[in-house]
């Protein structure tokens, strides 16, 4: 996907995290304002959230853009939830354009999104993967050795494809993880909660960016970030 963000902290609506913000990911899928590779984000969507005594996340995704859908404006501000994880995409040259290559994908409780781009030919084969896109094949790799180990799968996928880019977004519902390795991502950490995003949905000075090739951590705890040594 090309631009995602994803919130852990007192619930909010859908609506509030990717509709309303003046530079919502709604905007950002017709005017983002820090994409690099691409300009529109029109090849589909998709949103994930926790709901409290289910511990597998909902989803809702579509292979169209985030514009069109009246459906999900019209339930966005009526669905509250403390982490959410949502992406608006530009698909890869070459991809399929279709609901299941649209993230976030999941396994269990996990959710992930991916921003950037991976040469299908060098990924390690894994169990089945949701779409033939690269980045569903890479969440399938990230969830067969564990999203506890996303730095080093970024490592090793790096090695093997030195172009690729490989900003991923992973949450269990209780934590967020988020990679940097080619492209932008803004924390915003409030008194509510801590929001990682592509980019800043508003022009509030509180959000910072994050370094490129960093591992981010956020728990309710607050939020962490280390380097992803090269190897
Ligand atoms: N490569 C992924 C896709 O085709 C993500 C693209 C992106 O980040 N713009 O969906």
């Amino acid at each position: 996907m090309c631009r995602h963000l994803a919130w852990l902290g007192r619930p909010r609506t859908l609506a509030s995290l990717v509709l309303e913000p003046p530079s919502s990911l709604l905007v950002q899928s017709y005017a983002p304002r820090r994409q690099r590779y691409g300009t529109v984000n029109a090849d589909g969507w998709g949103v994930g959230f926790y709901v409290p005594g289910r511990a597998e996340p909902a989803r809702w995704r579509s292979a169209r853009p985030l514009w069109g859908e009246a459906s999900f404006a019209s339930l966005a501000p009526v669905v509250e939830s403390g982490c959410v994880l949502a992406a608006v995409r530009s698909a890869t040259v070459g991809m399929p354009i279709e609901e299941s290559a649209a993230a976030p994908f999941t396994d269990g409780r996990w959710l992930l999104s991916h921003n950037g781009r991976v040469d299908r030919a060098v990924l390690p084969a894994v169990r089945a993967a949701e779409s033939t896109v690269d980045s569903a094949l890479l969440a399938a790799l990230v969830f067969e050795r564990g999203p506890e180990r996303l730095a080093d799968v970024v490592r090793e996928v790096a090695a093997l494809d030195p172009a690729a880019r490989l900003n991923l977004l992973v949450t269990d519902g209780s934590r967020l993880l988020a990679t940097t390795w080619g492209d932008t991502l803004s924390v915003l950490a409030t008194e509510d909660g801590v929001a990682l995003a592509s980019e800043p949905w508003d022009d509030d000075p509180a959000w910072t960016d994050v370094p490129d090739r960093q591992l981010v951590v956020v728990t309710p705890d607050g939020v962490s970030t280390e380097e992803i040594a090269c190897s």
